[in-house]
């Protein structure tokens, strides 16, 4: 595809992809299983080192296969998008080894001591972890607020000079709360305060955070965007191309998060899928979400597609559908949670989220066990909290199962 041309539809964004010329016509992206690329001649690799010629060096710096599916996403969380210029939106991309390493790689791509980071409860657990009991020890503290009162947050900007990053995730587990991109993008402006957002549980199928004007956004590809649950994986993309093949781009070398070719190849398969995967997911969610809110052995369901949620408005008018993530608490408390999980058939327990096959887990029980009640319940986990990744079966099997499963806990 020329660059100037521009597809009717993301489906077909999603299936054409980066799509780079290969070696021997191969039609699919092959695995460039390498560490290293060979130079014809000193001045040649002279000129790759200074960047005067595009070309290859080390895998850690960069390799065909993951560049080509980090191109692919990029194309996609930008499609349709335009610049400040009128001009198609680029974004670049890199892939990581995992979501973390993504979340990493763009933190300390723009925070140094001194810096502070204003974000919201409910961050995934690595973000919370990293945010709070890693960074404070290189000097960077953050800071947390709720995003819907927007004057608190205004007050908090104005206090705290030192805010450098606004980090969101929308929506945002367990209780899938959603934030107003555009409202909190117009407020960092006034400040100038770089916005970044945990863009997983969305893909760009779902949700464009850059429509909105934020700077950055990564996700965990290990999820819907490989969405076969095959490998662990992470991509930051960002709109400063400039300061993406520099600064991030170091960091990115420096702290050796790359992909493997394998890995890479992998979601490059997932990719092509997205949109008609996303579309099953979400109607399926859709179709559980209002099952579980009439059950008499749930006393709530928290899913953003359903209309009584605080953000279903919100959401609807910001992501093309709810999303398949959910979570639900039983009636029946810890002890029905585990009755639950143990008398599923065809859902699947275990912890993740965006795989073809539906995965359900009980926090309390398992991945918050070793946190104490009382800050466990602080975040949203109760004792009989389910959290449902809604996969592709066809739902009547999953309603089946979910009935039998639920009469179980009463
Ligand atoms: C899984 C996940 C991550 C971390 O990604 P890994 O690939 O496990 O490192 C970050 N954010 C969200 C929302 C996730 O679900």
């Amino acid at each position: 595809m020329k660059p100037e041309e521009q597809y009717c539809d993301f489906s077909t964004q999603a299936v054409h992809g980066g799509r780079y010329l290969h070696g021997e016509h191969a039609h699919s992206a092959p695995i460039y299983a390498t560490s290293t690329f060979t130079f014809d001649n000193a001045e040649q690799g002279m000129n790759r080192f200074a960047g005067n010629e595009n070309g290859f060096i080390y895998s850690r710096f960069g390799n065909p296969t993951t560049a080509e599916a980090a191109d692919a996403i990029a194309k996609l969380e930008a499609f349709g998008l335009k610049d400040e210029k009128g001009d198609p939106l680029e974004l670049s991309a890199l892939l990581h080894s995992s979501g973390q390493s993504a979340m990493v790689t763009m933190f300390l791509s723009n925070l140094k001591a001194g810096d502070k980071v204003l974000t919201h409860y409910s961050l995934y657990g690595g973000t919370h972890e990293f945010l709070f009991d890693f960074l404070p020890g290189l000097g960077i503290q953050s800071l947390i607020t709720d995003f819907k009162k927007i004057e608190e947050t205004e007050n908090l900007l104005m206090q705290n000079p030192e805010i450098k990053i606004i980090h969101i995730e929308s929506p945002a587990n367990p209780t899938m709360d959603c934030t107003d991109l555009q409202a909190v993008v117009t407020l960092a402006k006034k400040f100038q305060v770089l916005v970044t957002v945990d863009n997983t549980f969305s893909t760009p199928y779902l949700q464009q955070p850059f429509r909105f004007g934020v700077d950055f956004v990564f996700h965990s590809t290990t999820k819907f965007l490989n969405g076969h649950g095959n490998t662990i994986g992470g991509v930051l993309i960002g709109k400063d191309k400039a300061f993406m093949k520099s600064i991030v781009n170091r960091i990115h070398k420096l702290l050796g998060g790359n992909s493997s070719p394998f890995d890479a190849f992998l979601l490059l398969q997932g990719l092509k899928t997205l949109p008609i995967r996303m579309e099953k997911h979400c109607s399926n969610a859709k179709i559980i979400a209002k099952f579980l809110s009439e059950h008499p052995a749930v006393s709530k369901v928290n899913f953003n597609g359903l209309p009584d949620h605080p953000d279903y408005v919100l959401s609807q008018r910001q992501m093309r559908h709810a999303g398949a993530v959910m979570s639900f608490e039983l009636a029946a408390g810890l002890e029905g949670g585990r009755k639950f999980i143990d008398a599923l058939r065809i859902c699947v327990r275990a912890v993740s989220l965006g795989t073809a096959d539906t995965l359900v887990s009980h926090p309390a029980s398992m991945s918050h066990s070793g946190m104490k009640r009382e800050d466990r319940i602080k975040s949203g986990i109760t004792d009989g909290l389910i959290r449902m990744s809604v996969g592709l079966e066809d739902p009547n099997d999953l309603l089946q199962d979910l009935r039998q499963a639920l009469s179980a806990t009463i």
